[in-house]
């Protein structure tokens, strides 16, 4: 059984605690990992908060951070392949795709490298004599940093990039579900040569560890990847000692497909946007919303599409959809399909728990035209897409707002106009016109609503990491006047 330390002050330890990871694809536990309680917790905030203000990171030039930046991101690009099978191995995420975002992972770490020198204060035009006054720009102070089992380095890096860029120090919990790929990267951290102290990698379970991260006084901000009942608990948490927080959401991301669309685009991208990942994705475009006129040619085009996906061991290249993440995870998509159909929701395709070893779940499509299914509303986080049909365009906008979430949103038109009234119209973070799930270290990331806030990716992300202060310099030698009189 493989084994895996965190990462603490720059030394590997074996946590207060251990537990057993599980292989999604078999169900037998595949590797001991260690488990941080609330003394690993305080252990690695109070040695992040001494690399802050008292060690070698905090005397370090802008251009250096970003050089070790860039060391990062060489030896992610280097060990790509290895982590991807760690990640692969331990969140039941397919090689394929794995191997390609590990990859691209590294531009996100080489994008922030670049930014860290690009981080500027400002002179600020004051309306007073004799007075100077600047913005320095700070790190705002360490960092708690929550993921969840899904993509933990790639959610990890959009947080950890800027964070360092802007000159903060961090403790990063990866999720109990598959932390091995996060728990490796801590490797790369060391040999890059950041000192102890500046990236804490831990993991631990949820309400023990992650509860007393996000309430630990020492802590300045919480960035958080989740779901939004998790992130309730960090915000009244975070509360304790006023932490400010950036939140990634769920979703239940709209992708609407007018007549015009050119409809195999249209049906690849659908496929790509609610099956990749096994649905796992924060931006799975789960609720299709389609004119009626093309619906039924649409959703044989789909099904096709659908039973055609090769689902199978994540571990081989041909694999296009591979095990949920957990038994838990399961479960949940189910028990979710189940009380759609109660509700009148017709399975296209799919909608079995398979028997069998693994936590594995056909690609389904649930037709919910005209009915108040459940799975229009709640997030399943697993491979099923739900359909509905409209007749104008004014109702296909109403229908995609007809949400709690606003994470993103797809559009399929060849009709010009009509996509920018709904780019407008469209109350979500991110609108995808004639595509879907395009992602860049360059475009910011977020989502409005039950999606959360704050945005990850592009420089203005680097900039939530930092605080201002505001300093102010008298130039004159002659003695200040009244006393009594604010100037
Ligand atoms: P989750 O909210 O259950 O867990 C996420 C992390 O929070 C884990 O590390 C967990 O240990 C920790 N946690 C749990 N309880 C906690 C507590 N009381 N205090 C502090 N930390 C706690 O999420 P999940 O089920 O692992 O992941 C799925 C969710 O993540 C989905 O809703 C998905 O949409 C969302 N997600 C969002 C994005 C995005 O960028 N918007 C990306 C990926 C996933």
């Amino acid at each position: 059984m493989q084994r895996f330390q965190c990462y603490i002050d720059g030394e590997f330890l074996d946590g207060e605690a251990r537990y057993q990871s599980i292989d999604p694809a078999t169900g037998k536990n595949w590797a001991d990992m260690p488990e941080a309680r609330e003394g690993d917790v305080d252990r690695a905030v109070n040695a992040a908060e001494k690399a802050l203000y008292d060690g070698p990171w905090s005397k370090m030039t802008a251009t250096q951070r970003g050089k070790l930046l860039y060391k990062l991101a060489d030896l992610v690009a280097a060990n790509a392949q290895k982590l991807a099978e760690l990640e692969t191995r331990d969140t039941g995420k397919i090689i394929r795709e794995t191997s390609a975002q590990i990859a691209y992972v590294a531009d996100y770490y080489r994008y922030y490298a670049g930014i860290a020198d690009k981080i500027e204060g400002s002179y600020l035009p004051i309306d007073k004599q004799d007075m100077d006054v600047w913005l320095r720009r700070e790190p705002i102070g360490v960092v708690a940093m929550v993921v969840p089992w899904n993509s933990q380095l790639f959610l990890s890096a959009v947080k950890i990039g800027p964070a360092l860029a802007a000159g903060c120090t961090m403790v990063v919990k990866a999720s109990e579900d598959g932390p091995a790929p996060l728990l490796e990267f801590a490797r790369l951290i060391h040999e890059a040569g950041f000192p102890a102290g500046v990236v804490n990698i831990i993991t631990g379970f949820g309400a023990s560890c992650g509860a007393a991260l996000s309430r630990h006084p020492k802590v300045a901000h919480v960035a958080f990847t989740g779901g939004p009942e998790t992130a309730r608990h960090i915000v009244r948490n975070s509360a304790e000692n006023l932490a400010s927080t950036s939140l990634e959401l769920g979703g239940k991301s709209p992708f609407i497909v007018f007549a015009d669309a050119d409809l195999e685009s249209a049906a690849n991208a659908q496929v790509a946007g609610i099956f990749a990942a096994t649905g796992q994705s924060c931006v799975a475009g789960s609720r299709l919303i389609v004119e009626r006129s093309i619906k039924d040619r649409f959703l044989n085009l789909l099904k096709d599409k659908a039973e055609a996906i090769r689902v199978g061991t994540p571990l081989d290249m041909a694999t296009e959809v591979g095990p949920l993440a957990t038994k838990r995870q399961q479960d949940h998509v189910a028990a979710l399909i189940h009380k759609s159909v109660q509700s009148g929701a017709r399975i296209v395709t799919g909608g079995q728990m398979p028997s069998g070893e693994g936590f594995y779940f056909p690609p389904t499509i649930l037709d919910c035209d005209g009915v108040a299914s459940p799975s229009l509303a709640e997030e399943f986080f697993g491979p099923v897409l739900s359909v509905v049909a409209f007749d104008t365009e004014a109702e296909a906008l109403k229908l995609a707002n007809d949400t709690r979430y606003g994470l993103a949103s797809g559009v399929f038109t060849q009709n010009l106009t009509r996509a920018h009234r709904l780019m407008k119209g469209i109350r979500a973070g991110i609108v995808w016109v004639n595509t879907y799930r395009a992602v860049s270290p360059i475009a910011p990331f977020g989502g409005f609503g039950l999606s959360g806030h704050g945005r990850e990716g592009g420089l203005a992300a680097a900039l939530d990491y930092t605080r201002t202060k505001t300093i102010w310099l008298r130039t004159s030698d002659d003695p200040i006047p009244d006393p009594f009189v604010m100037r």
